[in-house]
């Protein structure tokens, strides 16, 4: 038997072929040569199953690995999850004037250039004015996410030096945040303190030595310790720290600015409060409650956010032009009081009654069920808070469904509950209704059947015509 192996195509003959010639002009010739020997190289592998690829079957195989290759690139998609803050999903969406801002600074920008008198400007200043000003801090400073925003605080502050945390607090958010890699990777060392669930003001005291560089709050913001527990207030551990001349810094996580009257926030910490408590420095993420780009915030005295801001670490983890422009632009709606043109605010903050006039709408028109649902704030925030919802139920296999939609365009992402595939309104905003529901008469091959009046439409229990 002959090895048919030896009978690959050659990549001349398979670059003459018309399909993959008219790829080469759409996405370039390197693109799909790269493509073609990775298959040829699969092809060519003692472990290579099945029968040997002939010319169609390497040209169909590279086709679809650029495909592939084509769609995993950055898109837009449509958010059905129900998860507001969805890390996956890219977390807060932003404003149509964070998205302006981000555009106009796209080319030549103001970004370290003083418009005034000419000259060199500082980068980021109006952020740093502006979310001082919204926490009421004598300064701040933003850099590249929560995490370099820890590090760089707690690498300003305590390098060589101990960081003091209770061990209900050494968080991991994700897999690659742990609360204990990011303290050594800043060239601090851990002090734990206390039990899991109960940490005293007595323990923090004990610990802090010479060798203490910062006294360390970490938000316990993706899990709840709940029972037979204790923890110092945040004025306990601000007085506990002022008394040893350490600083105390808290790590809120989500960015809330200032207290929320919204009862799902009543429980999350804030950066007016805590700074108000005498926290030292406060450091949260850009892109979960504060509604922005992704940004990590270091807030507080005047005297530490400088250190942060001259130690080297600013630099490697400094904000590009683009994002600083859509944080001003974030910042700039709570300045004016307009937290509502934040998409994830307006999506936290929307009634589940204007939710399920929405999910009707869409439904009355594709013949579908709507049903109540259950989101959640995400992004690693507020555990345990839920947010009643309402959602279109489609009916077919989850799992089928779930793949058609990530393949619709735009994609769709939605969840599966009790056993059926769910679109959840809470995370699409208003204005991407038309497109969800092209999304869904695509599909489900269906187009708007009500207005065509063919067949009768389900109606579920909750007819709003009834009540209004
Ligand atoms: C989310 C979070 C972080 C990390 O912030 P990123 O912006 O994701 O880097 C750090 N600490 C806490 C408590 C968080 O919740």
């Amino acid at each position: 038997m002959t090895d048919p192996r030896g009978a690959l195509p050659s990549m001349t003959a398979l670059l003459r072929d018309p399909a993959i010639g008219e790829r080469v002009a759409a996405a370039g010739r390197g693109r799909v040569v790269a493509a073609l020997r990775a298959t040829l190289g699969e092809a060519r592998t003692p472990s290579a199953s099945g029968p040997v690829a002939d010319h169609d079957d390497i040209v169909t195989e590279t086709l679809a690995t650029l495909d592939a290759e084509d769609r995993a690139r950055s898109t837009r998609l449509l958010n059905g999850t129900g998860v507001v803050l969805h890390t996956n999903l890219g977390r807060a969406p932003l404003s149509e004037a964070a998205v302006a801002a981000m555009v106009a600074a796209a080319g030549a920008s103001n970004v370290e250039y003083d418009l005034t008198d000419g000259r060199r400007g500082g980068r980021g200043g109006t952020a740093s004015a502006w979310l001082a000003r919204l926490c009421g801090a004598d300064d701040a400073i933003a850099v590249n996410n929560g995490a370099g925003a820890l590090m760089l605080a707690v690498a300003a502050l305590a390098t060589g030096r101990k960081v003091v945390v209770s061990r209900g607090e050494l968080v991991e958010i994700g897999g690659s945040f742990r609360l204990p890699e990011i303290l050594q990777a800043a060239g601090a060392v851990l002090h734990e303190v206390g039990t899991t669930n109960r940490t005293h003001v007595a323990d923090y005291e004990r610990a802090i030595e010479d060798m203490t560089g910062a006294l360390l709050r970490v938000h316990a913001s993706n899990y709840r310790i709940e029972g037979f527990v204790a923890a110092p207030t945040d004025l306990d551990l601000a007085e506990v720290a002022a008394a040893a001349g350490v600083p105390f810094v808290y790590d809120l996580g989500s960015g809330l600015l200032a207290p929320s009257d919204h009862p799902a926030l009543r429980d999350e910490p804030d950066a007016t409060s805590a700074l108000q408590a005498d926290a030292d420095l406060v450091v949260f993420s850009g892109d979960k409650l504060l509604g922005g780009p992704q940004a990590g915030v270091i807030a507080g005295d005047a005297r530490l956010v400088e250190r942060c801001r001259r130690h080297p670490l600013a630099r490697a983890l400094r904000v590009d032009k683009a994002r600083l422009a859509a944080l001003e632009a974030t910042l700039d709606a709570y300045l004016r009081d307009d937290r509502s043109a934040l998409p994830a605010w307006a999506q936290l903050e929307a009634e589940p009654r204007a939710l399920q006039l929405r999910a009707k709408a869409l439904a009355d028109t594709l013949d579908l069920e709507v049903v109540p649902t259950t989101s959640v704030p995400g992004g690693g925030a507020l555990p345990g808070v839920t947010l009643p919802s309402w959602g279109l139920r489609l009916p077919g296999p989850p799992d089928d469904l779930a793949a058609a939609f990530r393949r619709a365009d735009p994609p769709v992402v939605g969840r599966v509950d009790e056993g059926a595939f769910v679109l959840d309104l809470r995370s699409v905003p208003p204005a991407d209704d038309d497109a969800l529901h092209d999304a869904v008469a695509a599909v489900l091959g269906r187009g708007p059947s009500r207005a065509e009046g063919s067949g009768p439409s389900r109606r579920d229990d909750h007819d709003l015509q009834d009540r209004a």
